[in-house]
């Protein structure tokens, strides 16, 4: 058992407490990672607020991180102590009918079908104070040490900078994925995305790299435009300074709609205005942003009659296992930078200063 330092949410609504917690070793097919770095993504925060859909706390959160493997469960063959490694938020477990699909990446044997934020068995590796402590999506990255399924590690480059690849776990992956996989953006294309944060920017690196000969950001924090010009953006334009709804914005500036949109905020309602801003009938549009739990949409039908695709996308599309470790290499290979989207770094302790700079729209 390892004592160490973790950021556990008690309940929802209360900032994170750093906490002693008690790190149990890895059973077999888990593994003991020491976090070296972590991100912090929007998700992480929809858990702080209770929106996040079947969480039960006490919870230590974090899905966006980089470490170094401590130890290893009986029949791990993936990796071993002392490698450089990325935990999955989403697992490739290679066996079930997903993983065997070479068209989705979406793995069954997940977190996503469980009631409960437990590792697989149903039990869990963290106490504090004598309690049992929940995971989150089985990797915990707002710990020190923290242990996953073996299915859910990649080995990366042992060149890698952790304090820079961490982002490679969710945010930068997730954007970057959802222009190039799921929306199969095409060069000379206009792109919209609707929300410019870590995941958003990340969209507009995609829709740039694929070709995209313009591309819209749009946000209501005009901070952000800057971030988003330097990145790839064409035009970016705040919603608050028209009186017409942004979807007939965007369908006057381009004339029929864009070829691509992308909801990258998580609300309803952008939902909506985002499949409405794409053309009539060979637009495709991307839902990137967390529904909030127990959401429900409501839409004209004619929006999709006409012709219109409406797409969700998770973790970018990418099968985590196989792709993670050849972005991070293209990343020393310098093929993109996410290095952009980092805009402060704390020492854990402060981790709720971290947050709080998110929830500003610093
Ligand atoms: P973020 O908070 O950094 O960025 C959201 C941006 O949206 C902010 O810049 C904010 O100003 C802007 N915004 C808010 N309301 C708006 C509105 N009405 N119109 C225009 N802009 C608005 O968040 P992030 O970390 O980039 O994450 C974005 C979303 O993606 C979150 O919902 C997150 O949970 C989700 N997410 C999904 C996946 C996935 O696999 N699909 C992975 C990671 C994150
Ligand atoms: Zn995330
Ligand atoms: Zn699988």
């Amino acid at each position: 058992v390892i004592k160490c330092k973790a950021a556990v949410a008690w309940e929802v609504d209360k900032p994170l407490s750093i906490e002693e917690v008690e790190v149990a070793p890895p059973k077999a097919h888990e593994v003991r990672v020491k976090i070296v770095a972590t991100g912090i993504c929007r998700t992480d925060d929809h858990v702080l607020k209770g929106s996040f859909p079947n969480i039960d706390y006490p919870v230590i959160p974090g899905h966006e991180g980089a470490g170094i493997v401590e130890s290893i469960g009986e029949g791990v063959t993936c990796v071993k102590p002392g490698e450089k490694v990325i935990p999955l938020c989403l697992p490739q477990c290679g066996e079930c009918s997903s993983c065997l699909n070479p068209d989705t990446n979406c793995c069954l044997k997940t977190h996503l079908y469980e009631s409960q934020n437990l590792m697989p068995d149903k039990t869990s590796r963290f106490t504090c104070k004598g309690k049992a402590i929940h995971h989150f999506l089985w990797i915990s990255t707002f710990s020190e040490y923290t242990v996953m399924p073996d299915s859910a590690i990649a080995r990366i480059d042992d060149d890698a900078p952790l304090d820079k690849v961490c982002l490679f776990g969710c945010g930068f992956s997730t954007g970057y994925g959802a222009a190039i996989n799921t929306a199969k953006v095409k060069p000379g294309s206009t792109c919209a995305i609707f929300g410019l944060g870590g995941v958003g920017l990340s969209v507009v690196m995609g829709c740039k790299s694929a070709g995209a000969s313009r591309i819209i950001g749009i946000d209501i924090n005009k901070d952000k435009f800057t971030k988003a010009r330097e990145l790839g953006a064409t035009e970016c334009i705040n919603p608050q300074d028209f009186k017409k709804p942004i979807q007939e914005v965007l369908v006057e500036m381009t004339g029929h709609g864009v070829d691509y949109s992308f909801e990258v905020i998580g609300h309803t309602d952008t939902m909506v205005a985002a499949l409405a801003s794409c053309h009539m009938n060979s637009g495709t549009c991307v839902m990137v942003g967390a529904p909030p739990s127990g959401s429900q949409l409501s839409f004209d039908p004619m929006l999709l009659f006409t012709g219109r695709t409406w797409k969700g996308s998770i973790i970018g599309g990418w099968k985590t296992k196989d792709s993670i470790p050849k972005l991070v290499s293209g990343y020393m290979e310098k093929k993109f930078n996410p290095d952009v989207l980092i805009t402060h770094t704390l020492p854990f302790e402060k981790i709720n200063e971290g947050f709080e700079l998110l929830q500003s729209g610093k």
